[in-house]
């Protein structure tokens, strides 16, 4: 069975508003048939076609631009519960239809009403489940205009000014992780020789994108040897007298570095998972163990990078990355730090220590859609080295000449939204300050829930927040002490009794639609060792309070009572 679709009725509660049963027939068709001719065409493109549509237009872009949190709350994810096999099932037709089916009006009326109750609504702050979640309202207005503008950074000649203006942002967000003086600023900050970064699409493409500038810079090119980006991994290897190449990181590693292991030709077994110690961070001496073994190995191996982590996905944890930062030094392997989820903490005045170590990475990777609350999708790497990116760069005779500004030259995406423009826009916007105060109450906010969970004898924290993010799960006080006492044999099934037991609270409260948290599994430590199943919470939206929480875990306390006891 496909899960039930998760609805946010909590929102409904609050804000009565009708939601539609989707797919009726819609009323606003006209009955005239439409036809894609040239002088239709020519209209549809520049402007609504008459007063009607443009008022159906505003009425709804009013909402999205100037009241875009009560827009959320009355428009999305709060329907019915459908499952998601029966929608699916709403979508099978495959044929473009060769005239127009609707009028852009009739169009956006459809998506607002009969889409969007549909869509999940990662705005409200009963969403605590996941990286994605509330947006400052100012973040539509400025993604509309880089959709106006429409300007390609591929390129200076599609993009002008934008492509200076990134360089400039580049360099305010490298200022923050390096902390280099104004005179490397002012060399670099718009020289057309040297990098301080790239945007990217995502995390995902960010950390590949680190890793493919470490692979090359571990093969670049040598006597008799153009460099692995062109001769490839074999000549590499036979040049370098190498038989394989790993990439250390702990076993809290994003998968994505699975997937660069994949697309750089390694192959994914060779991301070694490296142990966590109790806090969920990089084992040290197991790290260090591994790189000594690999060393000493007969199959002569090359150690791509170190990557270390500046917030695990699952449980926010933040790598010794100053200590990460000496093992690569002595050993000179690639550091990179995978700070895509807490990179913006060092805005922080507070907690920004939390990543001190983190301006030792060669490269740092950062996500803009997560706590730099930009909209879908903004990812960021950075290189300690200004001149490291020449080990990627790629030239055509039309476009990306060298020593020109385009910024295609290096970097693993052509064509490309203008998305710093929005991030250099925001930061003018909130200022360090203001981010800082969102990730402050983030990490305040988590520290207070654990208290909360620390205080209910059925709840138990199983990874205590670093950062804004925790991980908790039920179990019955009686279930808790038996556990103290128990042996290998019996904490193992009551474990096991306990993963059901939290898997089904977390299905039936995401069924019921009043809040979402999400479940990840984690090991159990000595003697069982077996897979934990957790709850996990992540606090970035700041209209998420410690009340709302309570109410949370209110409600999890319930189902448990109610299914179990
Ligand atoms: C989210 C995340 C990624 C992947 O980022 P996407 O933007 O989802 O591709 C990588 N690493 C960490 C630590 C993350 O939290």
């Amino acid at each position: 069975m496909l899960p039930a679709y998760c609805a946010f009725k909590k929102i409904k509660f609050h804000y009565d508003s009708p939601s539609k049963p989707m797919n009726k027939k819609n009323t606003m068709t006209p009955k005239k048939e439409l036809v894609a001719d040239w002088p239709a065409l020519t209209r549809t493109f520049i402007r609504p076609e008459n007063e009607a549509a443009r008022s159906t237009l505003i009425k709804y872009m009013e909402q999205i631009l100037f009241g875009l949190h009560d827009f959320l709350k009355t428009h999305v994810g709060f329907t019915e519960e459908i499952s998601l096999k029966d929608l699916a099932d709403r979508f099978t037709d495959s044929l473009i239809s060769q005239n127009p089916e609707k009028k852009l009006a009739d169009v956006i009326t459809d998506l607002i009403e009969d889409i969007a109750p549909h869509a999940v609504n990662v705005a409200s702050p009963y969403f605590v489940g996941h990286m994605t979640s509330a947006i400052p309202f100012f973040m539509v207005h400025l993604k509309t205009i880089v959709a106006a503008l429409n300007q390609n950074v591929v390129k200076i000649e599609t993009s002008k000014v934008v492509s200076v203006v990134e360089k400039r942002v580049l360099a305010k967000i490298h200022r923050l992780i390096y902390r280099k003086n104004d005179a490397f600023y002012n060399e670099h900050i718009q020289s057309t020789d040297t990098t301080l970064g790239c945007f990217t699409e995502n995390g995902t493409l960010s950390n590949l994108t680190a890793l493919w500038v470490a692979r090359n810079t571990r093969f670049s090119p040598t006597n008799g040897f153009d460099g692995v980006e062109k001769e490839g991994l074999r000549a590499a290897y036979q040049a370098y007298g190498i038989e394989r190449s790993v990439v250390l990181v702990s076993k809290r590693g994003h998968y994505s570095l699975n997937k660069a292991g994949g697309l750089l030709g390694i192959g994914n077994q060779n991301i070694v998972a490296v142990d966590v110690d109790e806090k969920n961070r990089i084992d040290l001496i197991a790290l260090e163990k591994t790189i000594k073994a690999l060393t000493k190995s007969p199959e002569k191996t090359a150690i791509w990078a170190i990557v270390g982590i500046a917030g695990t996905t699952e449980t926010g944890s933040v790598d010794p990355l100053s200590k990460l930062g000496e093992i690569c030094d002595r050993n000179r392997i690639h550091f990179h730090v995978d700070a895509a989820w807490g990179g913006p903490t060092l805005m922080s005045e507070k907690y920004s220590h939390l990543l001190s170590g983190i301006e030792l990475a060669d490269s740092v990777t950062i996500d803009g859609h997560k706590q730099f609350y930009m909209p879908m999708s903004c990812g960021m790497v950075y290189f300690k080295d200004p001149t490291i990116m020449d080990n990627v760069i790629y030239h055509a005779n039309y476009v990306n000449r060298p020593g020109s500004v385009d910024l295609g030259i290096k970097s693993p995406s052509g064509s490309r939204e203008a998305n710093s423009l929005i991030l250099d826009s925001a930061l003018k916007i909130m200022g360090s300050r203001g981010y800082g105060l969102l990730i402050d109450h983030g990490i305040e906010t988590a520290r207070k829930f654990a208290d909360e969970i620390d205080k209910r004898p059925d709840l138990q924290i199983i990874t205590p927040p670093e950062l804004n993010i925790l991980t908790y799960r039920l179990c019955p006080f009686d279930l808790q002490e038996k556990l103290a006492g128990s042996d290998a044999e019996q904490a193992f099934s009551i474990n096991e009794k306990l993963n059901d037991i939290n898997r089904r609270i977390q299905r039936l409260q995401r069924e019921a639609g009043n809040s979402f948290v999400s479940r990840t599994t984690l090991k159990a430590k000595h003697p069982t060792e077996q897979d934990i199943v957790v709850l996990r919470v992540v606090i970035m939206n700041p209209m998420t309070t410690i009340e709302i929480l309570r109410e949370i875990i209110d409600e999890q306390e319930n189902i448990y009572k109610n299914t179990f006891a």
